[in-house]
């Protein structure tokens, strides 16, 4: 089987989605699945979508296509706001898109004319993340503007937390975006569809006991695809870690300790992160290195140690007995390893799991099986 793969087993993640969206339910909050960290995978996405997210998300609009060109017909936004140069794209295929510039808004608008539609905004709120965002206080301004441009509709608003800074959010700045969401309804008139409420990191929030205000939407990637819970790194109870696999080929193995006293290395080389000179442990050589993914975000084998890596080898030590030369070594990657070797040319990605879709409840009642898109 061609290696370096990834394997990815659709009905965990589908089965990691239903749970999520079964415990967020009863607080009133949907849930987006978010595609980036899978390159907009359309057989992914479908799993979310069984799972029973509102829609998915991702920040590139060329995922985002991918997803199209699949045939992938639930409701899609562009979390990133959208380039100015791609704002024809972004109308196209993209129901919504998250905002923070009055120009860009302005160039979508024009776009959807152009198209014959309108495209829905979120607009982003600066909420102590300090990447992208509208200053709370100039939200209004900008709401206004999106209520006056025909081709856009005003759709919601949305904050992140714990992406460029600082860590989950307090319930207190959760309660400061529900009073924005009020407010900015007084100003503009419309009901806000979307009130969203952050990424993975706010999941403890929003399943927290206190009362979740006006949020109705949390926009989910990690938790959903590796069950964990980002800034504590924790598996979240009920929820599988091991959707995902990445699975590399032996190409050298050698009982022999490194040949060199450690002091020789060359400094300049920078290849050897970790160096372990216990002669207990035997060498081996997978073919996968930084080029294909973060190295430091793979879990090792039981018994195995990361001894270095290169842009195409990862040097372990394992305690165990020898895989031979040919033979096919598992690991785990948090999300950054995934992200990268998602998108690595190299890396095939193989599905695994039920390939169709539970039916939907309403195909059920008729008896029917909905078919795979
Ligand atoms: C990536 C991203 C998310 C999803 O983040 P996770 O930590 O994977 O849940 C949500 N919102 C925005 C704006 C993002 O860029």
């Amino acid at each position: 089987m061609s290696c370096p793969r990834i394997e990815v087993d659709l009905g965990k993640i589908r089965c990691n989605t239903q749970t999520l969206v079964e415990r967020l339910g009863p607080r009133a909050i949907g849930v987006t699945g978010v595609t980036k960290a899978v390159c907009g995978h359309p057989a992914v996405a479908q799993a979310m979508l069984d799972g029973g997210v509102v829609g998915v998300a991702d920040a590139r609009i060329r995922n985002v296509q991918r997803l199209r060109a699949a045939g992938f017909t639930g409701p899609i936004t562009l979390i990133r706001t959208p380039m100015l140069s791609q704002v024809d794209q972004v109308v196209q295929s993209c129901e919504a898109s998250y905002n923070t510039e009055p120009l860009i808004i302005s160039a979508l608008a024009a776009a959807a004319i152009r198209k014959g539609s309108v495209h829905g905004i979120v607009l982003m709120v600066e909420m102590g993340d300090q990447r992208d965002g509208i200053l709370p206080e100039n939200l209004a301004d900008v709401a206004q503007l999106v209520m006056q441009v025909p081709g856009v509709a005003l759709k919601g608003i949305g904050a992140n937390f714990a992406c460029l800074n600082g860590g989950a959010p307090t319930a207190f700045q959760m309660a400061a975006l529900s009073a924005l969401s009020n407010r900015i309804e007084e100003v503009c008139g419309p009901f806000l569809n979307v009130v969203s409420g952050g990424n993975s990191a706010n999941l403890p929030w929003a399943l927290g006991e206190h009362s979740t205000g006006r949020i109705n939407d949390i926009r989910l990637g990690e938790a959903i695809l590796l069950g964990v819970e980002p800034v504590s790194g924790d598996q979240i109870g009920g929820m599988h870690t091991d959707a995902f696999t990445l699975v590399a080929e032996v190409i050298e193995t050698d009982a022999k300790p490194p040949p060199f006293p450690f002091g020789q290395i060359d400094p300049t080389a920078e290849r050897l992160r970790i160096v372990t000179t216990d002669s207990a442990f035997a060498r081996m050589i997978l073919a996968i290195g930084h080029q294909d993914t973060d190295i430091l975000g793979l879990t090792m084998p039981v018994g195995s140690t990361l001894i270095g890596a290169t842009s195409d080898h990862l040097v372990i030590g394992t305690s165990r007995s020898l895989p031979t030369v040919g033979s096919e070594v598992r690991v785990q990657m948090n999300y950054n390893a995934l992200m990268h070797a998602m998108a690595a040319p190299d890396i095939k990605v193989k599905l695994l799991g039920d390939p169709l879709p539970r039916p939907s409840r309403q195909a059920q009642s008729k008896g029917e099986r909905v078919a795979l898109v």
